[in-house]
């Protein structure tokens, strides 16, 4: 009954003419529009408007980790939606699944981690971060704290504020211009941030850039656990540690962005857990509502709160829908079924098949190389000739390419050909099963052979 009585040309056509979309250059899909129009969704599987079904292996925009079609989530929705469909949370109002949200998610959270301000989503949370963080300075008397150091290859968001902490080139170099007062440091600068001053970039580690711009203009350093749009690109062991005791030398607030690491993703509810560091701000979104409501969070520290409480200073900062009753009651009943089903267990068991699978992919696959997982995030590298380390040309759009052929058979992952690297990335629904785990990894060998045989 809810079937379109558009055909899939005629809605393309529309889509053409109407719809500007975000990350998609617009000259070609003006001229060839949308690349798949999705209809269906149920589990791990996701179907498109001409019937083909694909296992999503991605999960989507590494958010939808409960799956597709989940009837309590849905039964949620609907439930709030009727009893109380909105309601602000300004001057002091609230509702009930936001205040119980705020507790769950402070009973997940790391360490003292124990108080949200509720956005719609991860740039509005790393935003909110950002402001949040030069509050605190201002209340402290040190209003010239301003500066936000982020790492480049970093994917924050793209409001103006989360776009200029954004590292990747493409995003930064939108538009002309972007907020002051944000600075890059090169990402995963280990032996610099451990303070060897001999290591080569260390004037360009976020420790370099700090004493150049002296400690007492940083606000606060934001990092994501795993860089995820990135090219899923891991720290070295002992990167975060080092990152948190280098702002606890110098004051600084650390800011998490655990965006697509936080609720499971990685094996662990957090992804600051996998290298036991508590940050001063943790930064959510994406999986706190599985992608069924727009939510996000910034979970802070008591030191922060306390800091607000004892001013009169009021809060001038929020958003129509910080605390969405029906997005808030969403997220509580989608963090209920990840600690019932134990889906972060679920994440850590099927991520190391999942690896153990693109093993085997590089073991026999020429072109696969720097295979790399935790939990549900994985990364694979294409390289023209790996021992050699000789990348594909620019032009060839390798992983767009690889991906694209997955596509058609079945499986749907997403590609990062920038910058020299050609990644493909994995970030299947934590519901994921053992068996769908093996499809996905005969998808990828079937695809190889395709692949091989046009490069
Ligand atoms: N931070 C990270 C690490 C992300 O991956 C993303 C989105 O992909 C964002 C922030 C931005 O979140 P949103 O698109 O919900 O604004």
């Amino acid at each position: 009954k809810n079937q379109t009585i558009l055909t899939r040309s005629e809605l393309a056509e529309i889509d053409k003419k109407h719809y500007l979309h975000p990350t998609t250059p617009p000259k070609l899909h003006y001229l060839q529009g949308p690349s798949t129009i999705f209809s269906e969704g149920k589990g791990v599987y996701l179907k498109d408007i001409e019937g083909k079904e694909r296992i999503d292996g991605v999960s989507m925009l590494w958010n939808v980790n409960l799956g597709y079609g989940n009837e309590e989530l849905a039964e949620a929705a609907k439930e709030q939606m009727l009893k109380l469909s909105y309601s602000s949370s300004f001057s002091g109002q609230s509702n009930e699944p936001a205040i119980l949200l705020s507790q769950k998610v402070a009973s997940l959270a790391p360490g003292d981690l124990n108080v949200c301000f509720f956005t719609s989503g991860g740039s509005e949370s790393n935003d909110t971060a950002f402001k949040l963080a030069r509050f605190y300075w201002k209340l402290k008397g040190k209003p010239e704290r301003t500066k936000i150091i982020s790492l480049e290859q970093s994917f924050h968001g793209v409001t103006v504020g989360a776009t200029s902490a954004t590292g990747i080139e493409g995003f930064q170099n939108f538009t002309t211009s972007n907020a002051p007062n944000f600075l890059k440091a090169e990402a995963h600068a280990l032996e610099a941030e451990l303070g060897d001053k001999n290591a080569p970039n260390y004037s360009r580690s976020i420790r370099g850039v700090i004493e150049a711009e002296g400690a007492d203009t940083i606000a606060a350093v934001i990092v994501e656990p795993i860089q995820g749009a990135g090219g899923v690109r891991f720290p070295p062991e002992g990167y975060l540690q080092a990152v948190r005791k280098l702002c606890d030398e110098h004051g600084i607030l650390m800011i998490a962005d655990e965006v697509i690491c936080g609720f499971g993703r990685t094996g662990k509810m957090f992804g600051v857990e996998n290298y036991e560091v508590v940050p001063d701000f943790l930064c959510v979104a994406k999986g706190i509502s599985s992608g069924y409501a727009h939510l996000g969070a910034v979970v802070m520290r008591e030191h922060i709160r306390e800091v607000f409480v004892k001013s009169d200073e009021m809060m001038f900062h929020g958003f129509t829908y910080s605390g969405h009753p029906m997005a808030c009651a969403v997220g509580l009943k989608n963090l209920e079924i990840i600690e019932r089903d134990q889906l972060v267990e679920n994440s850590r068991i099927r991520g190391e098949e999942l690896l153990r699978g693109l093993k085997f992919l590089e073991s026999n696959f020429k072109h696969v190389t720097q295979v790399r997982g935790l939990g549900l995030l994985a990364g694979i590298e294409l390289l023209k000739d790996p021992e050699n380390g000789v990348p594909f040309d620019p032009t060839d759009h390798a992983a767009a390419r690889y991906t694209e052929i997955c596509m058609n058979l079945g499986l749907q992952l997403r590609s990062f050909d920038w910058k020299g690297t050609n990644t493909v990335a994995l970030a299947p629904p934590l519901i994921i099963t053992k068996k769908q785990v093996e499809d996905m990894i005969n998808i990828m060998s079937d695809a190889l052979i395709a692949f091989e045989k046009q490069v």
